[in-house]
Protein backbone atom coordinates (compact mmCIF):
# COMPACT_ATOMS: atom_id res chain seq x y z
CA UNK A 1 0.00 0.00 0.00
CA UNK A 2 1.45 3.23 -1.17
CA UNK A 3 2.70 5.70 1.86
CA UNK A 4 1.23 8.67 2.94
CA UNK A 5 1.38 12.34 2.22
CA UNK A 6 5.48 13.72 1.61
CA UNK A 7 6.51 16.30 3.92
CA UNK A 8 6.43 18.71 0.95
CA UNK A 9 2.58 17.99 0.77
CA UNK A 10 2.14 18.65 4.67
CA UNK A 11 3.83 22.11 3.64
CA UNK A 12 2.21 22.88 0.91
CA UNK A 13 -1.45 22.35 3.10
CA UNK A 14 0.38 24.24 6.01
CA UNK A 15 0.80 27.10 3.62
CA UNK A 16 -2.28 26.95 1.96
CA UNK A 17 -4.20 27.45 5.54
CA UNK A 18 -1.55 29.63 7.08
CA UNK A 19 -1.35 32.15 4.18
CA UNK A 20 -4.60 33.11 4.02
CA UNK A 21 -6.33 36.46 5.50
CA UNK A 22 -8.86 36.32 8.27
CA UNK A 23 -11.74 37.18 5.94
CA UNK A 24 -11.36 34.50 3.10
CA UNK A 25 -13.88 32.52 1.94
CA UNK A 26 -13.83 29.53 2.77
CA UNK A 27 -15.93 26.31 1.53
CA UNK A 28 -15.36 22.87 2.81
CA UNK A 29 -17.23 19.79 0.83
CA UNK A 30 -17.24 15.97 2.04
CA UNK A 31 -18.37 13.47 -0.50
CA UNK A 32 -22.17 12.37 -1.78
CA UNK A 33 -24.56 10.63 1.04
CA UNK A 34 -21.90 11.57 3.90
CA UNK A 35 -21.28 9.14 5.91
CA UNK A 36 -19.52 9.70 9.49
CA UNK A 37 -16.15 9.69 8.33
CA UNK A 38 -17.07 12.54 6.04
CA UNK A 39 -19.54 14.54 8.33
CA UNK A 40 -17.06 14.37 11.47
CA UNK A 41 -14.11 15.16 9.39
CA UNK A 42 -15.42 18.16 7.43
CA UNK A 43 -16.72 19.96 10.88
CA UNK A 44 -14.07 18.74 13.18
CA UNK A 45 -11.52 20.52 10.54
CA UNK A 46 -14.02 23.44 10.04
CA UNK A 47 -14.10 23.96 14.00
CA UNK A 48 -10.27 24.05 13.80
CA UNK A 49 -10.57 27.06 11.11
CA UNK A 50 -12.46 28.60 13.08
CA UNK A 51 -9.89 28.41 16.55
CA UNK A 52 -7.24 30.21 14.01
CA UNK A 53 -9.45 32.78 13.27
CA UNK A 54 -10.77 32.17 9.74
CA UNK A 55 -14.35 33.98 9.96
CA UNK A 56 -16.24 32.76 6.74
CA UNK A 57 -15.84 29.17 6.65
CA UNK A 58 -18.70 27.22 5.18
CA UNK A 59 -19.13 23.71 4.93
CA UNK A 60 -21.16 21.60 2.40
CA UNK A 61 -22.02 18.30 0.79
CA UNK A 62 -23.75 17.31 -3.07
CA UNK A 63 -27.62 16.12 -3.06
CA UNK A 64 -30.35 17.39 -0.85
CA UNK A 65 -29.10 19.24 2.11
CA UNK A 66 -29.63 16.17 4.83
CA UNK A 67 -27.75 15.22 7.19
CA UNK A 68 -28.50 11.35 8.47
CA UNK A 69 -30.57 11.07 11.77
CA UNK A 70 -28.11 9.69 13.21
CA UNK A 71 -25.35 12.30 12.63
CA UNK A 72 -27.06 15.01 13.50
CA UNK A 73 -26.49 17.31 16.43
CA UNK A 74 -22.23 17.29 15.59
CA UNK A 75 -20.44 20.05 16.91
CA UNK A 76 -20.15 22.24 13.86
CA UNK A 77 -23.60 21.99 12.41
CA UNK A 78 -23.84 25.68 12.19
CA UNK A 79 -21.13 25.45 9.58
CA UNK A 80 -23.32 23.61 7.00
CA UNK A 81 -24.77 25.15 3.99
CA UNK A 82 -27.14 23.48 1.50
CA UNK A 83 -25.23 22.88 -2.13
CA UNK A 84 -27.17 25.59 -3.85
CA UNK A 85 -25.83 28.25 -0.92
CA UNK A 86 -22.28 27.64 -1.43
CA UNK A 87 -20.07 30.01 -2.17
CA UNK A 88 -19.35 29.38 -5.84
CA UNK A 89 -15.84 30.82 -6.41
CA UNK A 90 -13.96 29.96 -2.89
CA UNK A 91 -10.54 31.30 -2.13
CA UNK A 92 -9.95 27.91 -0.43
CA UNK A 93 -12.50 24.26 -1.07
CA UNK A 94 -11.24 21.64 0.75
CA UNK A 95 -12.48 17.97 -0.22
CA UNK A 96 -12.81 15.20 2.55
CA UNK A 97 -13.05 11.59 2.36
CA UNK A 98 -13.83 11.64 -1.46
CA UNK A 99 -11.58 9.71 -3.59
CA UNK A 100 -12.66 11.28 -6.79
CA UNK A 101 -14.29 14.00 -8.14
CA UNK A 102 -17.39 12.38 -8.82
CA UNK A 103 -17.98 12.20 -5.19
CA UNK A 104 -18.36 16.09 -5.45
CA UNK A 105 -21.17 15.31 -7.81
CA UNK A 106 -22.78 19.23 -8.55
CA UNK A 107 -20.19 21.24 -6.27
CA UNK A 108 -17.26 19.24 -8.28
CA UNK A 109 -16.77 22.99 -10.38
CA UNK A 110 -15.45 24.16 -6.96
CA UNK A 111 -12.17 22.36 -7.62
CA UNK A 112 -11.63 24.95 -10.48
CA UNK A 113 -13.23 28.19 -9.66
CA UNK A 114 -11.66 28.24 -5.84
CA UNK A 115 -8.20 29.88 -5.70
CA UNK A 116 -6.77 26.56 -4.27
CA UNK A 117 -8.23 22.91 -3.71
CA UNK A 118 -7.05 21.12 -0.99
CA UNK A 119 -8.31 17.30 -1.25
CA UNK A 120 -7.61 15.01 2.38
CA UNK A 121 -8.80 10.98 2.09
CA UNK A 122 -7.65 8.00 2.82
CA UNK A 123 -9.19 6.07 -0.51
CA UNK A 124 -6.20 3.89 -1.92
CA UNK A 125 -8.26 4.81 -5.15
CA UNK A 126 -7.80 8.34 -4.60
CA UNK A 127 -6.78 9.85 -8.00
CA UNK A 128 -4.96 13.03 -6.58
CA UNK A 129 -7.53 15.62 -7.80
CA UNK A 130 -6.58 19.01 -5.96
CA UNK A 131 -3.62 21.21 -6.07
CA UNK A 132 -2.11 19.87 -2.21
CA UNK A 133 -3.79 16.17 -1.79
CA UNK A 134 -3.01 14.90 1.73
CA UNK A 135 -3.82 11.41 1.01
CA UNK A 136 -2.73 8.09 2.90
CA UNK A 137 -4.28 5.22 2.63
CA UNK A 138 -2.98 3.55 5.55
CA UNK A 139 -5.00 5.86 8.05
CA UNK A 140 -8.15 4.23 9.03
CA UNK A 141 -10.35 7.36 8.22
CA UNK A 142 -9.92 10.83 6.85
CA UNK A 143 -10.08 12.38 10.48
CA UNK A 144 -6.57 10.76 10.75
CA UNK A 145 -5.59 12.52 8.32
CA UNK A 146 -7.17 15.90 9.98
CA UNK A 147 -6.27 15.39 12.82
CA UNK A 148 -2.90 15.53 12.13
CA UNK A 149 -3.34 18.76 9.87
CA UNK A 150 -4.78 20.41 12.67
CA UNK A 151 -2.24 19.33 15.04
CA UNK A 152 0.76 20.96 12.58
CA UNK A 153 -1.42 24.21 12.20
CA UNK A 154 -1.35 24.42 15.83
CA UNK A 155 -5.02 24.11 16.71
CA UNK A 156 -5.52 22.73 20.18
CA UNK A 157 -7.58 19.54 20.27
CA UNK A 158 -10.93 20.22 22.51
CA UNK A 159 -14.24 18.51 23.01
CA UNK A 160 -16.23 20.03 20.10
CA UNK A 161 -13.21 18.87 17.62
CA UNK A 162 -12.93 15.67 19.43
CA UNK A 163 -16.50 14.43 19.46
CA UNK A 164 -16.60 15.32 15.47
CA UNK A 165 -12.97 13.27 14.84
CA UNK A 166 -14.34 10.65 17.32
CA UNK A 167 -17.11 9.94 15.45
CA UNK A 168 -15.93 9.83 12.33
CA UNK A 169 -13.15 7.41 13.52
CA UNK A 170 -15.11 5.03 15.20
CA UNK A 171 -17.30 4.84 12.17
CA UNK A 172 -14.92 4.16 9.75
CA UNK A 173 -13.34 1.70 12.09
CA UNK A 174 -17.14 -0.05 12.04
CA UNK A 175 -16.52 0.80 16.28
CA UNK A 176 -13.01 0.03 16.70
CA UNK A 177 -13.79 -3.39 15.00
CA UNK A 178 -11.93 -3.31 11.61
CA UNK A 179 -8.46 -4.40 10.68
CA UNK A 180 -7.32 -1.08 10.63
CA UNK A 181 -8.12 -0.59 14.04
CA UNK A 182 -4.51 -0.32 14.76
CA UNK A 183 -2.61 1.16 17.98
CA UNK A 184 -2.33 4.42 16.52
CA UNK A 185 -5.84 4.19 16.33
CA UNK A 186 -6.40 3.40 19.79
CA UNK A 187 -3.92 6.50 21.00
CA UNK A 188 -5.43 8.88 18.37
CA UNK A 189 -9.31 7.42 20.72
CA UNK A 190 -7.69 7.85 23.55
CA UNK A 191 -6.48 11.53 22.81
CA UNK A 192 -10.21 12.70 21.69
CA UNK A 193 -11.55 10.92 24.94
CA UNK A 194 -9.54 12.59 27.44
CA UNK A 195 -10.85 16.22 25.81
CA UNK A 196 -14.17 15.05 28.29
CA UNK A 197 -15.94 13.64 25.18
CA UNK A 198 -18.79 10.63 26.11
CA UNK A 199 -17.96 7.36 23.40
CA UNK A 200 -20.77 5.74 25.35
CA UNK A 201 -23.48 8.60 24.28
CA UNK A 202 -22.26 9.03 20.95
CA UNK A 203 -22.17 4.93 20.01
CA UNK A 204 -25.71 4.74 21.34
CA UNK A 205 -26.60 7.87 19.43
CA UNK A 206 -24.92 6.34 15.77
CA UNK A 207 -25.22 3.26 16.46
CA UNK A 208 -27.58 1.93 18.57
CA UNK A 209 -30.67 3.85 18.21
CA UNK A 210 -33.28 3.49 15.37
CA UNK A 211 -36.96 4.56 15.16
CA UNK A 212 -39.58 1.71 15.74
CA UNK A 213 -40.54 1.59 11.86
CA UNK A 214 -36.74 0.80 10.90
CA UNK A 215 -36.96 -2.15 13.47
CA UNK A 216 -39.90 -3.59 11.32
CA UNK A 217 -38.12 -2.32 8.09
CA UNK A 218 -34.88 -4.44 8.58
CA UNK A 219 -36.89 -7.07 9.79
CA UNK A 220 -38.77 -7.65 6.47
CA UNK A 221 -35.94 -6.83 4.71
CA UNK A 222 -33.59 -9.27 6.20
CA UNK A 223 -36.71 -12.15 5.80
CA UNK A 224 -35.98 -11.49 2.15
CA UNK A 225 -32.01 -11.89 2.47
CA UNK A 226 -30.43 -15.01 0.19
CA UNK A 227 -27.69 -16.99 1.15
CA UNK A 228 -25.49 -17.89 -1.81
CA UNK A 229 -22.66 -20.54 -0.51
CA UNK A 230 -21.35 -21.14 -4.14
CA UNK A 231 -20.78 -17.57 -4.82
CA UNK A 232 -17.14 -15.87 -4.78
CA UNK A 233 -15.68 -19.02 -5.56
CA UNK A 234 -16.49 -20.71 -2.71
CA UNK A 235 -16.78 -18.07 -0.31
CA UNK A 236 -20.25 -17.67 0.01
CA UNK A 237 -22.40 -14.34 -0.84
CA UNK A 238 -25.12 -12.61 1.09
CA UNK A 239 -27.93 -10.25 -0.30
CA UNK A 240 -30.53 -8.62 -0.38
CA UNK A 241 -32.55 -5.35 -1.21
CA UNK A 242 -34.38 -2.48 0.11
CA UNK A 243 -36.74 -0.62 -2.38
CA UNK A 244 -38.61 2.69 -1.78
CA UNK A 245 -41.73 1.26 -1.85
CA UNK A 246 -40.51 -0.76 1.38
CA UNK A 247 -39.14 2.50 2.85
CA UNK A 248 -42.80 4.61 1.70
CA UNK A 249 -44.53 1.26 3.56
CA UNK A 250 -43.01 1.58 7.20
CA UNK A 251 -42.68 5.49 7.11
CA UNK A 252 -38.87 5.62 6.86
CA UNK A 253 -36.27 8.13 5.24
CA UNK A 254 -33.57 6.46 3.06
CA UNK A 255 -30.78 6.88 5.63
CA UNK A 256 -32.14 4.53 7.72
CA UNK A 257 -30.64 1.70 5.66
CA UNK A 258 -27.02 2.83 6.00
CA UNK A 259 -26.61 0.55 9.23
CA UNK A 260 -28.72 -2.61 7.69
CA UNK A 261 -25.23 -4.48 6.17
CA UNK A 262 -23.76 -4.72 9.05
CA UNK A 263 -27.30 -7.28 10.39
CA UNK A 264 -26.37 -8.59 6.63
CA UNK A 265 -22.55 -9.38 6.66
CA UNK A 266 -22.50 -11.02 10.29
CA UNK A 267 -23.96 -14.31 7.96
CA UNK A 268 -21.55 -17.21 9.15
CA UNK A 269 -21.64 -19.07 5.95
CA UNK A 270 -20.53 -16.07 3.73
CA UNK A 271 -17.37 -14.00 2.96
CA UNK A 272 -18.73 -11.47 0.99
CA UNK A 273 -22.12 -9.03 1.31
CA UNK A 274 -24.54 -6.99 -1.03
CA UNK A 275 -26.88 -4.72 0.02
CA UNK A 276 -29.10 -3.00 -2.56
CA UNK A 277 -31.06 0.40 -1.75
CA UNK A 278 -33.12 1.67 -4.29
CA UNK A 279 -32.56 5.50 -4.87
CA UNK A 280 -34.92 5.49 -7.93
CA UNK A 281 -36.96 4.26 -10.26
CA UNK A 282 -34.05 1.67 -11.84
CA UNK A 283 -31.32 2.73 -9.65
CA UNK A 284 -29.77 1.77 -6.76
CA UNK A 285 -27.44 2.19 -4.07
CA UNK A 286 -25.10 -0.71 -3.58
CA UNK A 287 -22.77 -1.69 -1.06
CA UNK A 288 -20.58 -4.64 -1.08
CA UNK A 289 -18.57 -5.80 2.39
CA UNK A 290 -15.80 -8.43 2.65
CA UNK A 291 -14.61 -10.81 5.79
CA UNK A 292 -11.40 -10.75 3.95
CA UNK A 293 -11.15 -13.58 1.06
CA UNK A 294 -12.27 -10.97 -1.59
CA UNK A 295 -10.90 -6.96 -2.65
CA UNK A 296 -14.54 -5.85 -3.66
CA UNK A 297 -13.08 -2.40 -3.96
CA UNK A 298 -12.18 -3.88 -7.39
CA UNK A 299 -15.75 -5.08 -7.98
CA UNK A 300 -16.91 -1.90 -6.89
CA UNK A 301 -14.79 -0.31 -9.69
CA UNK A 302 -15.42 -2.53 -12.48
CA UNK A 303 -19.01 -1.68 -11.44
CA UNK A 304 -18.33 2.26 -11.58
CA UNK A 305 -17.57 2.59 -8.04
CA UNK A 306 -15.08 2.31 -6.08
CA UNK A 307 -13.77 2.42 -2.07
CA UNK A 308 -11.72 0.41 0.00
CA UNK A 309 -10.53 -3.40 -0.40
CA UNK A 310 -13.44 -4.69 1.87
CA UNK A 311 -15.87 -2.30 2.07
CA UNK A 312 -16.86 -0.69 -1.64
CA UNK A 313 -19.73 0.56 -3.12
CA UNK A 314 -21.34 1.53 -7.01
CA UNK A 315 -24.44 3.11 -8.34
CA UNK A 316 -26.23 0.14 -10.06
CA UNK A 317 -29.16 0.47 -12.82
CA UNK A 318 -32.20 -1.94 -13.95
CA UNK A 319 -33.98 -4.78 -11.67
CA UNK A 320 -32.05 -5.85 -8.78
CA UNK A 321 -32.03 -9.62 -10.12
CA UNK A 322 -29.79 -8.53 -12.92
CA UNK A 323 -27.15 -6.33 -11.08
CA UNK A 324 -26.39 -8.73 -8.66
CA UNK A 325 -25.56 -10.97 -11.76
CA UNK A 326 -22.56 -8.12 -12.43
CA UNK A 327 -21.65 -8.43 -9.05
CA UNK A 328 -21.73 -12.47 -9.14
CA UNK A 329 -19.75 -12.32 -12.32
CA UNK A 330 -17.19 -9.43 -11.06
CA UNK A 331 -17.08 -11.14 -7.79
CA UNK A 332 -15.19 -14.28 -10.02
CA UNK A 333 -13.00 -12.10 -12.12
CA UNK A 334 -12.09 -10.30 -9.07
CA UNK A 335 -10.99 -13.84 -7.51
CA UNK A 336 -9.33 -15.20 -10.79
CA UNK A 337 -7.12 -11.90 -11.03
CA UNK A 338 -5.83 -12.26 -7.66
CA UNK A 339 -5.43 -15.92 -7.75
CA UNK A 340 -4.33 -16.97 -11.01
CA UNK A 341 -3.51 -20.69 -9.74
CA UNK A 342 -7.03 -21.35 -8.77
CA UNK A 343 -9.55 -22.97 -11.24
P1 LIG B 1 -21.24 2.29 1.72
O1 LIG B 1 -21.50 0.89 1.34
O2 LIG B 1 -22.18 3.26 1.12
O3 LIG B 1 -21.08 2.44 3.20
O4 LIG B 1 -19.83 2.64 1.09
C1 LIG B 1 -18.65 1.95 1.41
C2 LIG B 1 -17.48 2.63 0.74
O5 LIG B 1 -17.61 2.47 -0.67
C3 LIG B 1 -17.45 4.13 0.96
O6 LIG B 1 -16.53 4.44 1.98
C4 LIG B 1 -16.99 4.69 -0.34
O7 LIG B 1 -15.60 4.75 -0.31
C5 LIG B 1 -17.33 3.65 -1.38
N1 LIG B 1 -18.48 3.94 -2.25
C6 LIG B 1 -19.78 3.68 -2.00
N2 LIG B 1 -20.55 4.02 -3.05
C7 LIG B 1 -19.72 4.50 -3.99
C8 LIG B 1 -19.92 5.02 -5.32
N3 LIG B 1 -21.12 5.10 -5.90
N4 LIG B 1 -18.82 5.44 -5.99
C9 LIG B 1 -17.58 5.37 -5.44
N5 LIG B 1 -17.35 4.88 -4.20
C10 LIG B 1 -18.39 4.46 -3.48
MN1 LIG C 1 -16.96 7.97 3.57
MN1 LIG D 1 -13.55 7.43 5.22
Amino acid sequence: MSAGPAEADWAAALAAVRGIPADARILLVCHVNPDGDALGSMLGFGLGLRRLGLRRVRATFPGPPEVPETLRGLPGEELLVPATDADPDPNLVVCFDAASESRLGELVDRLVTADIALVLDHHASNTRFGAVNLVDPRAAATSVIVDELLTRLGVPLDAEIAECLYVALSTDTGSFRFEATTPAVHRLAARLIATGIRPGEISRRIYDTRPFGAVRLFGEVLGRARLEPAAAAGRGMVWTYATLDDLVRHGQRPCVLEALIDSVRCTAEADVSCVAKQTSRDEWAVSLRSKGAVDVSRVAVALGGGGHRFAAGFTGRGAVEQMVDGVRAELDAALLDSEPGRP
